[in-house]
């Protein structure tokens, strides 16, 4: 019966079906799964808004209105999402949503600075994804992400920042004065300034059937996708604070957790590991390696693994895997950008891109701002910048303190 006022009936080799599981995933967006391959009554109903074709992925909405096989943008359209700003030029333009992006536009807006925030999936960025913030300044019991970036979001519409979603930022760069920013639908906004707050994503292992079963039993997100294995068996890859944290939030849902170490010892709080070590639900395998992902009918049904010391292997069957091995900065729209990168990829900022006193061209006057790119008036705070801490909260302050250096470098501009 669904509980959600989406349901995706869908089956699990279908493609479009994973693509618009993620799409709802990426957006936070609550709905109900149903495999028509395992609820004839499911399939009957399919059968039944497609006059008499069985098409999947069919998606029906609580005032009964459905979309067949759509498209991200036909999907983003149908849940009111507003993905065209409203003008083409504005004083700042700010990439991504999450702690960092929101907090300089409110900041930035609350000041009468014409702000636009352009986020590819859900306000809140990985801080939405988290199921409880507890180390947040003035939560003294902490906070669900959800909650947190909901009213982050909130908070930025009152002082009018204009927020565009599901648009991904494809480039940037700087035309005459003006900086631009170019979208995944062709659209090309301009600026007096940009900041750059994407943030970082999940790393993969890049191991065969990792992509293949993306959102068929292979996840990123244990909020996102947790709930799809009740009383199933699971394994959790890596052994940092994100794949501990996330194991035991896995064991609200799954009857088993196995996480899968490389080394031999977590590198994660002292607390953490206590509390994963003795939890009934939770069977930990040191150095263990995943070598592949194996399934059935587009479904993973097991994780071919290694012991890397004594090169023995095993297939073991899970339901699903949620793999938890770090982060990569979202910088790969910026390659032709001229924006200095470190060598993973993060972006450099102020005074570190000042050496014996020589700065990056284009400063011939002044020194960079703090969080000042390599590019002048191109701001970066948050996950995506180099030496960034990688916390909510100091996401919000460099969103903050960029915001202020925006406002000086705008009124010197
Ligand atoms: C599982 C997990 C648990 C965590 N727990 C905590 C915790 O308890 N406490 C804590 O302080 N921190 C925690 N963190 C870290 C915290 O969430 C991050 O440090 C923080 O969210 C970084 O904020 P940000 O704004 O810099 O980047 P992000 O939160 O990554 O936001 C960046 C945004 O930019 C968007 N974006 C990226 N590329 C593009 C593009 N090309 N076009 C448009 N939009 C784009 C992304 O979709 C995203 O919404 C956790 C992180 C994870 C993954």
């Amino acid at each position: 019966m669904p509980t959600s006022e989406i349901t995706l009936y869908g089956a699990h080799w279908c493609p479009d079906c994973r693509r618009s599981k993620q799409f709802l995933g990426e957006h936070q967006i609550p709905y109900d799964w149903i495999d028509i391959e395992e609820d004839p009554a499911a399939e009957q109903l399919v059968i039944e808004k497609n006059q008499g074709k069985r098409i999947i992925p069919t998606i029906v909405f609580a005032d009964g209105s459905f979309l067949v096989e759509p498209s991200n943008a036909e999907l983003a359209a149908k849940l009111g999402l507003k993905t065209t700003a409203s003008r083409s030029h504005y004083d700042l333009i700010v990439l991504g949503g999450g702690p960092a992006g929101l907090t300089a536009a409110l900041y930035t807006a609350r000041e009468a600075i014409d702000t636009l925030v352009i986020e590819r999936a859900a306000f809140g960025g990985q801080a939405a994804g988290t199921e409880k913030l507890d180390n947040m300044p003035g939560f003294p019991d902490g906070v669900a992400g959800i909650e947190f970036s909901n009213r982050l979001r909130q908070q930025a519409e009152r002082f009018g920042v204009e927020l565009l979603q599901a648009q991904e930022v494809a480039g940037v760069g700087i035309h005459d004065n003006y900086k631009f920013v170019r979208t995944g639908d062709g659209s090309q906004y301009t600026a007096r300034a940009l900041l750059i707050a994407t943030g970082s994503r999940y790393k993969r292992l890049n191991v065969p059937g990792e992509n293949e079963y993306i959102g068929a039993g292979v996840h990123f997100c244990a909020t996102c996708d947790g709930p799809f294995y009740k009383g199933k068996q699971i394994a959790v890859i890596g052994g940092g604070n994100s794949a501990t944290e996330e194991s035991l939030l896995l064991t609200k849902f799954a009857d088993q957790v196995t996480i899968l170490v490389r080394g031999g010892e977590f590198k994660a709080t002292r607390i953490i590991q206590d509390k994963v070590l003795s939890h009934p639900k939770i069977q930990v395998r040191w150095h263990t390696e995943v070598k592949e992902f194996i399934g059935a009918e587009s479904k993973l049904t097991h994780l071919r693994v290694q012991d890397n010391r004594s090169g023995q292997e095993e297939t073991i069957p899970k339901d699903g895997a949620f793999i938890f091995i770090g982060l990569v900065p979202n910088t790969k729209f910026l390659e032709d950008s001229g924006i200095l990168l470190n060598r993973w990829g993060f972006i450099v900022s102020g005074h570190n891109l000042v050496h014996g006193g020589s700065r990056p061209a284009g400063y011939r006057k002044r020194d960079p701002f703090l969080l000042e790119t390599s590019l002048p008036g191109v701001f970066a705070a948050g996950d995506v910048r180099d030496a960034s801490t990688k916390q909510v909260v100091s996401a919000a302050g460099e969103g903050s303190t960029a915001a202020l250096a925006i406002r000086e470098y705008l009124r010197l501009n």
